[in-house]
């Protein structure tokens, strides 16, 4: 008999949420990356597929190995390919370990692959943009882990001074009088590997547009599993679902064994079907590529580039 050829390796999981792309691999124990190209940012980086290479920013949640195993390579092939070094956004309590595994290649490969690291106390953030942050939580894990927001900051004028013509503005803006306030709009929120627990209700988690989190356990014989091991279940989601604001819930970090159709269904049936609307699942490739020709078609296009990379 003749030998088979080594299985395809699977596809990346695609989800058009306008004005971004959540795209990305998460299976629970294996891999998670997860990348919004239009913010230029990575969340974690289990392997590193070729397209996160684009991204110049990585937030890595926790140091489990499912999201944190390609951060080297990703950073060396970012060089390598002269992208420009990539940067590493942290947890402060664990940026001196990975320090020292990057220092750790420097020993292997005698060669020094640039990098930024940039350590986040809760609650600090780093520029990824133009008056876009990216701010810093304390998760619940078996680790120390972070969760992160995505946060844009957008000056508006006070309503005391709405509608007043603009050299109007301008002399008042002369005296030095503030005619502005900030505006804190967050934009995506993610959890990485989370436990149930307050940090899912903080404002910028509630009121973001897009939720992206774990639920790696759906079956109810799971529940103590979920406990043990720290993670988000079908039950927590289905009560998170009541007080979230989000327009999509991307559930990730389902492990490689869990049936979608099941997990659909379960969930259904503990949330609803209407809170269901906004729930969708990263890996579950059919039925998102189902969404994004049906996309397609609205927008009377024709089906894009993006289409050849999500094969089965
Ligand atoms: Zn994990
Ligand atoms: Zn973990």
């Amino acid at each position: 008999m003749i030998a088979k050829p080594p299985p395809r390796e699977g596809s990346m999981g695609f989800l058009l949420l306008p004005p971004y792309r959540v795209q990305g691999t998460s299976i629970a124990g294996e891999t998670t990356c997860v990348q919004i190209p239009e913010l230029d940012v990575c969340f974690d980086m289990g392997q590193c597929p070729r397209m996160a290479l684009a991204s110049k920013y990585v937030a890595v949640s926790h140091g489990h190995m499912d999201h944190i195993g390609g951060l080297a390579y990703y950073c060396s092939q970012r060089h390598f390919q002269g992208m420009g070094e990539g940067t590493i956004v942290c947890d402060a309590r664990i940026a001196p370990s990975i320090e020292r595994m990057m220092s750790g290649y420097v020993e292997l490969e005698r060669q020094n692959t640039p990098y930024k690291l940039v350590a986040l106390r809760p609650d600090e953030e780093a520029q990824i943009k133009n008056n876009i942050m990216l701010r810093g939580f304390e998760v619940e894990h078996t680790v120390p882990a972070f969760g992160y927001a995505v946060v844009e900051k957008r000056s508006k004028l006070k309503e005391e001074y709405a509608g007043l013509p603009q050299e109007k503005l301008r002399e008042l803006r002369d005296r030095n009088v503030e005619i502005t306030r900030q505006l804190q709009v967050p934009l995506i929120a993610y959890l990485g590997d989370t436990a149930p627990g307050p940090q899912l209700i903080r404002d910028e988690v509630r009121k973001a547009q897009i939720v992206i989190c774990e639920c790696t356990f759906t079956e109810p014989e799971h529940k103590e599993r979920a406990r043990v091991g720290m993670h988000m279940y079908a039950e927590a989601i289905a009560e998170w679902l009541r007080v979230l604001e989000c327009q999509t819930l991307v559930l990730t970090h389902l492990s490689r064994r869990t049936n979608l159709g099941y997990a659909r269904k379960r969930l259904t049936e503990l949330a609803g079907p209407a809170a269901m609307r906004k729930v969708q699942f990263l890996m579950d490739h059919r039925t998102n590529r189902d969404r994004y020709d049906r996309q397609v078609a609205e927008a009377g296009e024709k089906v894009g580039p993006i289409r050849e990379d999500t094969d089965d």
